[in-house]
């Protein structure tokens, strides 16, 4: 049965005013007229009184939940009025829960648009991405094969087969940086960690990326010059190498020519801060905590043209939060860029 607010009101002010005139009649014995006029009375007031108590503690209450739904449906969040006329607690509790899941909702279907639209520019991105190298080394390929009168002489076809596999190996390297990324995303990669000497480590980076320095004519430094032989951390040490790896890549292939890229071992009381710097043109603000997200690149024809695949900060990130640190970025326009996070060191040794 629907019973409306002005239907429960006529219904309990009859009950009450039945009530109260059958007293006064049989009670004080009042004469029929007065006893009909105050039944008359009675039924108004409680009506009356009734009536407006409903609408105004739970019709009037629940309108405005009503309302409340309409702006959240507008996404109107700060529209929403907390003014109550009498506060009735439960009904108070009820359009507080409703809000609250309303907005929880509403904070969820906005994160799964956004999420929504990365996976989009990342499936743009890496389609991008795999279609450059491969449709090099297709093209060399298939000028090769379509070469049936042998205009192209030996040395040309050997040229044009090294082209095709260093874009082979491009792409090699960025799915397997895909790879990689995916499964630290997921969290399947496990940190393998142990003890090993960080001052070593760094030097067998050098030595890897010796050349690349030398054709810019860059020094690669370890600071300070007195650093004790050995420094011992505790971290997983082909996942810091490839960290380090791109760091110390990345502050050659940006810093200025014949400049100077210095790796720093800051050693605290209990972990030690490893600090890559280059003196090159350094990244503006804007871009400085974009260049973590995988394939941003600030000067996208620069960047492609030496040969990064766009992903390796986004990795880098990935492999220093799983040693539970940050990397951080510092940097000036005009004068350089620091790349910098932090290592634990084994439990008992020395600190400074
Ligand atoms: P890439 O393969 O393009 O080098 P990274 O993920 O390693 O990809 O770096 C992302 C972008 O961040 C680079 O394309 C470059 O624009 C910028 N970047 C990284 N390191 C430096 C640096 N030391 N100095 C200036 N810009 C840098």
């Amino acid at each position: 049965m629907n019973l409306s607010s002005r239907t429960i009101a006529i219904l309990i002010a009859l009950l009450v005013a039945g009530v109260l005139t059958t007293y006064a009649r049989i009670g004080p014995t009042l004469p029929f007229r007065e006893a009909f006029l105050a039944a008359g009375v009675t039924v108004a007031a409680c009506f009356l009184l009734v009536y407006l108590s409903f609408e105004a503690l739970i019709f009037r209450e629940i309108n405005g939940i009503y309302a409340g739904l309409e702006h959240i449906k507008r996404k109107e969040f700060k529209k929403l009025s907390s003014k109550f006329l009498f506060r009735p607690e439960p009904v108070k509790r009820v359009r507080d829960e409703i809000l609250l899941m309303a907005e929880r909702r509403q904070q969820e279907l906005d994160e799964l648009v956004r999420l929504q639209a990365l996976r989009r520019e990342f499936l743009a991105d890496v389609s991008h991405e795999l279609k450059t190298p491969l449709f090099a080394a297709q093209g060399f390929v298939h000028t090769i094969l379509d070469n049936e009168d042998g205009d192209i002489d030996a040395p040309t076809r050997r040229k044009f087969l090294t082209k095709a596999a260093a874009s082979l190996d491009t792409l090699d390297a960025l799915v397997q940086d895909l790879v990689t990324i995916a499964q630290l995303e997921k969290g399947v990669v496990r940190m393998r960690r142990q003890r090993f000497d960080l001052v070593a480590l760094v030097r067998e980076i050098f030595e890897l990326l010796e050349q690349q320095a030398a054709r810019r004519g860059t020094t690669l430094e370890l600071f300070p010059p007195n650093l004790p032989a050995e420094l011992p951390v505790v971290a997983d040490r082909n996942r810091i190498r490839q960290v380090l790896v791109n760091l110390v890549d990345n502050a050659i292939k940006y810093g200025r020519d014949n400049g100077r890229v210095v790796v720093a071992l800051i050693e605290g009381s209990r972990g030690v801060r490893i600090a890559v710097r280059d003196d090159g043109t350094g990244i503006a603000p804007e871009h400085q905590n974009r260049i973590f997200e995988r394939f941003y690149r600030i000067d996208k024809s620069r960047s492609r043209e030496s040969g990064g695949s766009g992903l390796g900060l986004a990795i880098s990130k990935h492999i220093v939060e799983a040693h539970k640190s940050t990397i951080k970025v510092k940097s000036t326009v005009g004068e350089g860029t620091t790349l910098e996070f932090k290592l634990s060191k084994p439990k008992g040794a020395a600190g400074s």
